[in-house]
């Protein structure tokens, strides 16, 4: 059953039991329904509770059935919403551990609220470029003012129960239980109080109005304008809560409704609903059931503590499990140790980190030059050169010292997991940790997954990854794995838009305002092009008729690798980050040019953003049908937290489909018959090809 129905003494308790956030699903809302008649109808009852089995009250709507019919399948959230502000005996809602979006709103409907202090409330729809649509945006002002209200809209975070209860003149919480454990006992004993109680209190009958009316919402709006400019829910959550301060309760309720459907068929929402869910499935994986055995991850040890050692170790120490760092040199340590230090450093100065918490961290570091000393840590990250001979050695020692059931893994970018796996006498016991540069910093992590690696070291690591607050997703060994695969055609084609006619600075310009964080040329000055330039020595020996532009060589042979020279695509000011155009970059172009006999074009910006967005899909398509990539979803993750993309476009798979595939296939025909297009570029992938002859989608 998806709510529960018992009768304690005189008052009904109606548990929703939908683990595991008590989502308000069709079967939940009908079963609901039923309770609450059963309920009215039950003459020893004399008032109702609702409260949610487990560990939270209600999450909110099911996501999942957004876009099915069973979204609006009666009883919809309204209709049950409707029921319970009209039923005649009193609702009590008992709130603990989280209430969320339609939990909030339900729990808004019902003539009391009582709930546990830490519980996390919240109105997170703007998040899925959306707006509270069952009367959220009209009832949540009326319980906490208007600007908390629209705040708690806006943000989308969640805030806790006791500062909220302690507003001045707040009535979203009519109590705050003791405890989590008296809530039950505490809410049966209210609810016995207020049996009696007439008229029953209902949210809709409060006033609602802003001192300042129109101005403080054109004031919102001005402040919400510059960072919303491809997101309109935000700015319709302002006129959605705007309309409740107007005169008649059911216009403002009809205003969000039409509100939230408009939100519902934009493509930003779609793409944000997308992220959503795809976020959530990354962590399946078909043949690793959820019930797997994990090895249990206590310590940790990193081998380098270079740039990204020192950055990983940083992960761990955060989430509290202790980590041994290894080096060849002392100095080598010092260096990491330093490095890890001033990170910290600049947390505290922002005001995001104490010196106790630093403290605390920096604690739980050891360092040492002997493999012996690592023997007992559960997991062992490699983050040495990349350089295969110097991995096999690492490996090699790893296997001689780490005990049995150790995790061994690496960090390698470019290098053959199984090969690496090969070099011990466990590879079911070896798997690819690809962090991203910084590693600190960047929430993805590429789980690489070995031909022998063992179900349960994936579904280890797989766990690990939420532990350290990274998004994990898996991907099968090839050159470049799922995200640097991909860029490597991207940043291919971001060269041939130079040859043709464009400047690195119109090429990042027209990314940056598709939404990229940041345009290709401006992205590899910060990752540094001497990696660009090895990639491409190493094609010209296994893949001598790939066709790069000359210019990204020409770069290189310049001695400018990028921010860290203090020239690459740009200048560089000493110690500053500002992109400056290049004189000499743009010579070096010319002469590349001239060389190759082309008279440069002029090229708008949608040819930029399609040529190196469809680079990246093209050849995504190659992955997700090789089986690189589990789900296309799993790709838009990727690119959301590894590479800038833009969250509203949901990634380059979503965008393609919303999109449709077959124009993605005729733009790439188009671009083939460009004079000076290398055609092999752009033969489609025969998934995309397939997919975009039937009409279908990626995702
Ligand atoms: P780095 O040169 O900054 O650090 C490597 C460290 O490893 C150095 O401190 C070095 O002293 C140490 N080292 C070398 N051989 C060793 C050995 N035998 N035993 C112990 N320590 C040894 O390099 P990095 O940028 O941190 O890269 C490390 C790995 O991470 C590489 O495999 C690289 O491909 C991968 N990676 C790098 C990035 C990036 O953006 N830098 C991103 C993802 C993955």
């Amino acid at each position: 059953m998806h709510a529960d129905y018992q009768l304690h003494g005189d008052v009904a308790l109606i548990t929703l039991n939908n683990p595991p956030v008590n989502g308000l699903g069709y079967e939940t809302r009908a079963a609901l329904m039923g309770a609450l008649a059963k309920a009215l109808a039950d003459t020893s009852a004399k008032a109702i509770v609702i409260t949610g089995a487990g560990k939270v009250f209600c999450g909110g709507a099911d996501i999942r059935e957004f876009d099915t019919p069973a979204a609006f399948q009666e009883p919809n959230l309204h209709t049950v919403i409707t029921a319970l502000e009209q039923s005649v005996k009193p609702v009590l809602a008992a709130i603990h551990g989280t209430v969320m979006g339609g939990g909030l709103e339900l729990a808004l409907a019902c003539h009391y609220r009582i709930a546990t202090p830490g519980t996390q409330v919240a109105m997170p729809e703007v998040k899925l470029g959306l707006l509270p649509g069952a009367g959220g945006t009209q009832r949540l002002p009326r319980v906490l003012g208007v600007e908390v209200a629209l705040n708690m809209i806006l943000s989308g975070e969640a805030v806790p129960s006791e500062r909220l209860a302690a507003l001045p003149g707040q009535s979203l919480f009519q109590r705050l239980s003791a405890s989590a454990d008296s809530l039950l006992d505490e809410a049966l004993a209210f609810a016995r109080d207020v049996a009696a109680a007439r008229p029953l209190p209902l949210v809709r009958a409060r006033p609602c109005s802003h001192p300042q009316g129109e101005a403080y919402f054109q004031f919102a709006r001005n402040m919400l304008r510059p960072s919303t400019q491809n997101l309109p829910a935000p700015l319709h959550c302002v006129d959605a809560v705007q309309a409740a301060t107007g005169p008649d309760f059911g216009a403002g309720l009809a205003t969000e409704r039409s509100l939230f459907e408009r939100l519902m068929a934009t493509p930003q929402s779609r793409a944000l609903r997308h992220l959503f869910v795809a976020e959530r499935a990354a962590t399946k994986i078909a043949d690793v059931p959820p019930g797997t055995a994990l090895r249990p991850v206590a310590s940790v040890a990193i081998i380098g503590a270079g740039t990204m050692g020192s950055g990983i170790a940083m992960n761990f120490l955060n989430a509290g499990i202790p980590v041994q760092l290894l080096e060849r040199q002392p100095e080598a340590l010092e260096r990491g140790i330093a490095t890890m230090r001033r990170n910290y450093e600049a947390q505290i100065a922002k005001g995001k980190l104490t010196p106790e918490a630093l403290a605390q961290r920096m604690a739980l570091l050891r360092t040492t030059l002997r493999y012996e000393d690592l023997a007992q840590a559960d997991l062992v990250i490699e983050a040495v050169f990349e350089d295969m001979d110097v991995k096999a050695a690492v490996f090699g020692e790893l296997d001689r010292v780490m005990k049995p059931g150790a995790i061994l893994a690496s960090n390698t970018s470019t290098l053959d997991v199984n090969r690496i796996a090969a070099c011990t006498q466990r590879p079911q016991d070896v798997v690819g940790l690809h962090f991203f540069s910084p590693a600190n910093v960047m929430q993805l992590l590429e789980v690489v997954r070995g031909g022998k690696t063992a179900p349960d070291v994936l579904a280890t690591v797989m766990a690990l990854a939420k532990r350290i607050r990274k998004t994990a997703v898996v991907s099968g060994v090839c050159d470049g794995f799922i995200g640097n695969r991909m860029v490597e055609q991207y940043l291919r084609q971001a060269g041939f838009l130079l040859d043709e006619g464009c400047s690195p600075q119109q090429v990042d310009k027209a990314m940056e305002a598709f939404g990229m964080a940041m345009g290709p040329f401006r992205m590899s000055d910060l990752a540094g092009n001497d990696i660009g330039w090895a990639i491409r020595e190493r094609r010209a020996i296994e893949n001598p008729g790939m066709r790069y532009s000359p210019t990204a060589d020409a770069v290189c042979e310049m001695g400018r690798f990028g921010q860290k020279t203090g020239a690459g695509w740009y200048d560089y000011q000493p110690g500053k980050r500002d992109a400056i155009p290049s004189a000499e970059v743009a010579a070096a172009i010319d002469v590349v040019r001239s060389a190759m006999g082309i008279t440069p074009r002029k090229i708008g910006a949608q040819e930029i953003v399609q040529r190196l967005v469809f680079a990246l899909v093209n050849e995504a398509a190659h992955i997700l049908e090789e089986g690189i990539a589990m789900r296309a979803g799993d790709i838009d993750i990727v690119y959301l937290y590894g590479y800038g993309f833009p969250a509203f476009r949901g990634g380059p798979m979503r965008y393609a489909d919303e999109l449709g595939l077959f124009s993605v296939a005729q733009a790439m025909q188009r671009f083939a018959s460009n004079p000076h297009a290398d055609p092999a570029f752009w033969q489609p992938a025969p998934l995309l090809s397939r997919l975009a002859a039937s009409g279908k989608t990626f995702n």
